[in-house]
């Protein structure tokens, strides 16, 4: 099948023609420059959520119930959800066996696993392609969750429009918010397991937590949430939440920067990528290895050698 007609089918809600879009992604396939521009002309639409937070905090059971608040408003919802720490995906599919089952019938959810496999860049390069298909295929929602652990939560916000925090009792997060930085990234903080002991506690702290970070003037003030989402509890909230941020990103231009912001840096992982396979590829063997021997051998400095390289190009 040919790539406007995958796209085109996509675009119809085809989820089998949208799983093959994602998949020349995950592969780096050949087509995938055509698929991009293909796609071009449809992007920009759907309003993109990170759901961050610990493993355990309640994750998956939030996106979960969070997809039957949203489909509920009549929003069709593609769901990703990104491992950042693996280089396989075969470890995140039985989380999307147990989410599927609740939304497996639903033409209007897609729901997909991706390991950024060790890309250079890693999700600086394959997620934002990923989100582009679904968003051309018209999804009006899209869920990022982070599966596994790391750095991911940072890169994850540069990703989103909105991006959530979640918080529970019980696992040691107001040091980790404050460790994981996560008290920048938040548009919108979720204390989970609300109906837990100490989840006040850690409302509390998270309140005057963000009370002592720095905003600018006019900066959007994030709220706070509590919800028990193994039962579904306060994700109405959540969504409400979600949609008045979206509204204010879009009535205070915040929403075209955001984005601007991130198109520079999808590009220039494009373009580092593809400057470091055209180093590699002279005469088989990389320019890069002969001038750093050069270097190591006092025949060269680091500044005359790049700029041999840059003559290269
Ligand atoms: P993830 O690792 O962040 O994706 O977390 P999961 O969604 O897998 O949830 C971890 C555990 O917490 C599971 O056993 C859930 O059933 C449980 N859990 C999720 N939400 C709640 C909640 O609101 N209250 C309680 N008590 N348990 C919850």
């Amino acid at each position: 099948m040919s790539v406007p007609d995958l796209v085109s089918r996509a675009r119809a809600g085809d989820a089998r023609a949208v799983a093959r879009l994602i998949s020349f992604v995950e592969d780096e396939s050949p087509v995938l420059r055509e698929v991009m521009a293909e796609l071009s002309p449809y992007a920009g639409r759907a309003q993109v959520v990170g759901i961050t937070g610990s493993p355990g905090v309640g994750k998956s059971t939030s996106t979960n119930a969070l997809v039957t608040e949203l489909r509920k408003a009549g929003k069709r919802v593609g769901v990703l959800a990104v491992d950042p720490s693996s280089p396989f995906s075969g470890g995140a599919l039985l989380g999307d066996r147990v989410r599927m089952q609740e939304h497996a019938l639903d033409p209007d959810v897609y729901i997909r696993s991706m390991a950024s496999r060790g890309h250079l860049g890693g999700l600086a390069w394959t997620t934002p392609q990923a989100l582009r298909v679904l968003d051309a295929a018209g999804f009006d929602v899209i869920l990022v969750e982070t599966v596994g652990v790391g750095q991911s939560e940072v890169e994850i916000a540069a990703l989103a429009d909105t991006t959530l925090v979640l918080l529970a009792p019980g696992m040691g997060d107001g040091i980790q918010a404050a460790k994981a930085g996560i008290l920048e990234i938040g548009d919108l903080y979720v204390v989970n397991k609300a109906d837990r002991d100490g989840a006040d506690q850690v409302r509390r702290d998270l309140r005057s937590m963000l009370a002592l970070a720095q905003r600018r003037e006019g900066a959007w003030k994030p709220s706070i949430v509590a919800t028990v989402a193994a039962k579904g509890e306060g994700l109405d909230e959540v969504a409400a939440e979600i949609e008045r941020h979206f509204a204010w990103l879009t009535e205070t231009g915040e929403l075209a920067l955001r984005r601007t912001r991130r198109a520079r840096d999808e590009i220039e992982a494009i373009a580092v990528t593809a400057l470091r396979a055209r180093w590699g590829d002279v005469h088989g063997r990389s320019e890069l290895d002969d001038l750093a021997a050069a270097v190591v051998a006092g025949e060269s400095d680091p500044y005359a050698a790049a700029d041999t390289l840059l003559d290269q190009l």
